[in-house]
Formats: C-alpha cells, structure tokens, sequence
C-alpha cells in the first residue's frame, strides 16, 4: 500500500501546529482502514462456518444421513441467523463507510415506535429475566420529520446494547422525551455496567468497543453506536450518554420535533 511519511513536528510555528494534526489524521485513516480490513477478513473467515454446517445438513437430509425433522431444521435456522447477523455487520460497514445516509422521510409517530420496540424485544428480555419498561410521555405531539426504518435502527440498536450489557435479573426503561419545545426524543436506561465518561465520546467512533473481548463473544464489532450516531445527526438531532439512576448507562436521543 502507500507509505505515509510523518512531517516534521518540531517547534512551535504554525507549520509545526499544521503538520502535528495531519499526522494525526493519517495514523487516524490508517487505523481506521486497518480495523476495515480486519472485520472483512473476520466476517469472510466466518461466513464460511455457518455455510459449511447448512450445506452439511442438507445434503446430510438429502442422502438421508440425518433424519428430515424438526430437530435437524433447527439446527439449520440457527445458522442461518448467524448468517443474517454477519450480513448486517457488513451493510452497516458499507452505509457507514459511503460517508452519505440517504433518508427516506414521512411523518414518524415515535409513540408507535416505542410501542413497536417492546413488542420485539420482550421475549428476549423474559428469557433473560430482564424487566423491561415503557415510560410513556403526555398526549402532545410526538412526531418527527424522518426516516422510519432509520429511526428504529438507532433505538433497536441502543436497547439490545442495554440487553447485552444488562445482567440478568435487570431493568431496562425506555423513555418518551416530549417537554422540550423544540425537540422530541427518547432515552434508554439500563441497569448494566455503565460507561465511564472518559469514554463515552468515544464508544461512537467506528469499532470503537470497551471491553474487546466480551463485545466479540456477543457478535459486537462497535459499530452499531457509530451508525445510530450518523442516523441521527442526518436527522439534525443529538444523542448523549449519562449516567442512569438504574444503575448503568443512559442514552438520550433528540430529534428536532415535526
Ligand atoms: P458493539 O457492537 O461492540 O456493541 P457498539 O458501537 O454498539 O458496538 O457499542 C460500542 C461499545 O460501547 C460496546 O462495545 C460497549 O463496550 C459499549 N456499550 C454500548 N452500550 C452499552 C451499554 N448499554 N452499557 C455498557 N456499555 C455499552
């Protein structure tokens, strides 16, 4: 590849001040495309696995290896969902890399989104002994301006990070934000771990991920934050972490109201 040759930094003039900062932003671009170069190595390296073991199991029901049934199919949809989520991983690389969200927009009813939400994450939450909670805002308008699918991405994204992080026996409360005249929004609680506010600027940077390890035993690749952060900076909004009173962390969406 190409040879980047660091500028001299010495001293103080304007130079000096000019060549410090493009230094930094090539160790940054070369970071930046070495982590690329790795997830795509990673997923290709584990595409193949899951692809191996449903041909394997096909042709094992075709030559009558493994009996036809339910059991087997199992089986086979299990790794076929591994197949999806390796495939989202590199959408969400290629959308995020093109630098440019195109925004599909309608009106967006963030009551019915929340709604949505519960519905599908409620199963998962009982299986893991979480209890989920919807806050619901007063009557007053709560729409935005914006793309729908979107939209769900960065609130589906932020609550099955709080499932993930949250042990089980927890508390994950989602809540509507309507006081602010200006804006609408959302936040999620969690009662997990939390995020220390030395690094709570920097879990939206691309494959940025705390704990590298446990993130990669649950399929995390830290991109997910990073791509619900441009979804809503497109939207003109912000998005925040705190501390919740729950225990963990607490994101705040806000999005500028309709
Ligand atoms: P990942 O796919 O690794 O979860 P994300 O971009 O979604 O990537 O998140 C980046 C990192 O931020 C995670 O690896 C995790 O360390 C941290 N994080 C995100 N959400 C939470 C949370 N609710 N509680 C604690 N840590 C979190």
């Amino acid at each position: 590849g190409k040879v980047y040759i660091p500028l001299a930094e010495n001293g103080d003039s304007e130079i000096a001040e000019l060549s410090r900062s493009f230094n930094e932003m090539t160790a940054e671009i070369r970071r930046l495309d070495a982590a690329k170069k790795q997830v795509i190595a990673d997923s290709a390296h584990e595409l193949r696995t899951p692809v191996t073991l449903i041909r394997g199991m096909i042709e094992g029901m075709i030559d009558g290896v493994y009996p036809l049934d339910v059991s087997t199919l199992k089986s086979v949809h299990e790794e076929t969902i591994r197949l999806s989520r390796l495939i989202d991983t590199l959408r969400e690389l290629e959308v995020i890399e093109s630098g440019e969200l195109k925004l599909e927009r309608d009106t967006v009813n963030l009551h019915e989104m929340t709604s949505k939400a519960m519905t599908l994450f409620a199963p998962s939450a009982a299986q893991k002994s979480i209890s989920l909670v919807l806050k619901k805002c007063d009557t007053r308008a709560y729409e935005v301006w914006g793309d729908q699918f979107r939209l769900d991405e960065v609130l589906y994204n932020i609550i099955s990070n709080a499932m993930k992080y949250t042990p089980a026996g927890g508390t994950i409360r989602i809540e509507e934000l309507n006081e602010d005249d200006k804006n609408v929004g959302f936040s999620v609680g969690d009662s997990g771990p939390g995020i220390a506010v030395s690094e709570r600027s920097r879990v939206f940077e691309r494959f940025y991920r705390i704990d590298k390890s446990r993130s990669t035993e649950s399929g995390g690749r830290g991109l997910g934050l990073a791509i619900a952060s441009e979804i809503v900076k497109a939207h003109g909004g912000s998005i925040e972490i705190d501390a919740s009173d729950l225990g963990g962390a607490l994101f705040t969406v806000s999005l500028p109201r309709l």
